[in-house]
């Protein structure tokens, strides 16, 4: 059933009435968006207290992760970094431990240096343009926080907010960094404040529609409280139509050594990809130490952002005496399977496929 409003919208959308009835919709839409929200939202522990710091938290681990995947972390984080002053207090190290499994490391380290830099001004930053003095916070984060923790009419834009924008206004192209997008949110949670909605409310509200409802594959439209402003609604996979990658190919050979029950890893050094993190070592690192030919056992695939890996493991008899410490320098040490340091998923997918994931540390 096409409702009169939807008529409308579609009669004027070439017109300079479509500014106008398009405005005239917003109010109703976002309160019916706003109701939804309210009554259907998912639970998630962060917004039981959408304190700052666990806004801030939740949102850097949301960036490249699924709700479900992060709910486990951020409860464990918050266990033992329960408030900045523990984050700033703690040695990088074991804020990286404790983010083990989440990958994307940089995100963990720029929340150890936001945190020492928010305890040194003594307070959290309580407007965007501070927010956006934080390492690793950029417009979406600050949004987020200012929107959700301190109820500011800041506009966000994820890739949910794109989707219901590309299918609301029938756009076929659009990237995160398109300024329509960004205006049309700011104008939204403006309003939307201006007429009651909270920003907290609606933003959310917004992400959860595209998260939930306007999903990529098979929108549920039937049950979208905004259908009746929606003009994609009927062609929904046009909006917005992929954008491809350039993907970098890249071949990588590791050696997996044991010694006793001890596997040999090495330590990306500072500058290079992958700083901080431990992984198998490559077999030019290795190479002329301990002696022995290897033999290539598996092969990994990996996808980090737009890198694709093909990783080959190889093996090979260890010639020094098990329990000692063969190492070449500091970056190249044995570290119990039940004791790994922080790591990314390179190493978590190679012991997997070696079939020693049972035995990983929980990350
Ligand atoms: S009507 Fe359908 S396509 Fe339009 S915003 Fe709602 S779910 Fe998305």
């Amino acid at each position: 059933v096409i409702s009169k409003a939807k008529i409308k919208v579609k009669r004027a959308q070439n017109s300079r009435e479509f500014a106008l009835i398009s405005a005239m919709l917003q109010e109703m839409e976002q309160k019916k968006l706003a109701q939804w929200f309210e009554k259907d939202h998912r639970t998630m522990p962060w917004r039981s207290d959408p304190s700052p710091y666990r806004v801030w938290i939740s949102e850097i681990m949301l960036q490249q992760t699924q709700v479900a995947a992060v709910i486990p972390y951020f409860q464990r984080f918050l266990e033992r970094f329960p408030n900045v002053e523990s984050l700033s207090s703690a040695p990088v190290e074991e804020v990286l431990k404790c983010w083990a499994g989440l990958g994307y490391y940089s995100r963990a380290r720029n929340l150890h240096k936001a945190a020492q830099q928010i305890s040194a001004s003594g307070r959290f930053p309580g407007t965007l343009e501070d927010l956006l003095q934080l390492p690793g916070v950029g417009p979406y984060t600050a949004g987020a926080i200012a929107s959700i923790a301190y109820e500011i009419p800041a506009p966000i834009v994820d890739g949910n907010v794109i989707r219901v924008f590309a299918r609301q206004h029938k756009q076929k192209k659009i990237t995160s960094t398109r300024k329509e997008v960004w205006a049309w949110a700011k104008e939204e949670v403006f309003n939307a404040n201006k007429e009651g909605t909270s920003p907290r409310v609606f933003n959310q509200a917004l992400m959860e529609l595209g998260a939930t409802v306007c999903t990529p594959r098979k929108p549920d439209c039937q049950n979208c409280p905004v259908a009746a402003t929606c003009l994609g609604q009927d062609q929904s996979e046009l909006y917005p139509l992929p954008v491809k990658k350039d993907w970098v190919e890249i071949q990588e050979e590791c050696l997996l050594l044991f010694s006793g029950d001890r596997v040999l890893l090495s330590l990306a050094k500072k500058g290079e990809w992958r700083e901080g993190l431990w992984d198998l070592p490559r077999l030019s690192e290795v190479a002329g130490l301990d002696g022995g030919s290897e033999k290539k056992v598996a092969s990994v695939r990996l996808t980090v952002t737009r890198h694709k890996i093909m990783r080959a493991i190889y093996t090979r008899k260890s010639n020094h005496e098990v329990g000692t410490d063969w190492v070449t320098g500091n970056n190249l040490k044995f570290f119990s399977l039940k004791e790994l340091p922080p790591h990314g998923a390179g190493l978590r997918k190679s012991l997997s496929k070696m079939g020693l994931n049972g035995e990983v540390a929980p990350a």
